[in-house]
């Protein structure tokens, strides 16, 4: 069955432990698409063409260079340098750059969709949003798949952002009411409950309470950061 491509992972990521099941997603996507990149795509001429147009970000140009296979990233920079330099090629009259304001704003808006671009950020978030789909999918099809999501840790803002986009677009306004505004009630509940730690957290650095145990858990700051913005396992965990 086709859905279970995209139905066996969503299950795996909600009993798994984590802070939010597409954060866990996201994680298992990032890796694939890394190894892609620089293995199997190097025979794939459409995601060349991807390759070459949109290069990469600074998060997985570091982690592509970290693969240390030089000849496929190599192979990749090679051609997407002609792309750049593809930007500067104009046809004036040789004396003055760019004349037009028109013609700066077309350089410069062509420049920033590229630099904006990443080969790798795109593949994951395409099937990342199939996930979200398929996750509203199963919350209407799935008996048992409400229970088992408002039993788990609710997600990251960024994901239940993606998540909630799915779901204002998929369901009526009565299964929109049966079976996501639970769901937004236990994130707002831990909205509530990470906004209490990190009070309490502040608080501690009162000089009124030194000497006093902290009342919220040591890696709140962590924590509360990984709801705000997701994992940043990446950068931040590794050299
Ligand atoms: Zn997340
Ligand atoms: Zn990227």
């Amino acid at each position: 069955m086709k859905e279970q491509i995209y139905t066996i992972p969503i299950n795996e990521a909600l009993e798994a432990d984590c802070d939010c099941p597409f954060c866990y997603l996201y994680k298992k996507l990032e890796q694939d698409a890394v190894d892609y990149t620089l293995g199997p795509a190097m025979m794939e001429p459409d995601f060349r063409v991807i390759t070459n147009e949109k290069g990469f970000c600074k998060i997985h140009i570091k982690q592509l260079t970290e693969k240390r296979n030089a000849l496929s990233l190599a192979l990749i920079m090679d051609t997407h340098i002609d792309t750049l330099k593809s930007l500067f090629e104009f046809k004036n009259d040789g004396k003055t750059f760019l004349k037009k304001q028109k013609q700066k704003d077309v350089f410069v808006s062509r420049l920033t969709g590229v630099v904006k671009e990443c080969a790798v950020c795109s593949r994951i978030n395409h099937t990342l949003s199939r996930y979200y789909y398929t996750f509203i999918f199963m919350l209407k099809k799935e008996k048992g798949f409400l229970d088992k999501v408002l039993s788990g840790n609710g997600f990251c803002i960024e994901h239940f952002c993606g998540l909630s986009e799915a779901a204002a677009s998929e369901l009526s306004d009565k299964s929109f009411k049966k079976l996501f505004e639970p769901i937004i009630e236990i994130q707002k509940n831990k909205l509530e409950q990470h906004h209490t730690y990190i009070k309490k957290f502040a608080d501690s650095f009162d000089y009124r309470n030194a000497g006093k145990p902290m009342d919220a858990p040591k890696d709140t700051l962590t924590k509360t950061a990984k709801l705000l913005n997701g994992e940043f396992y990446n950068f931040l965990n590794k050299d």
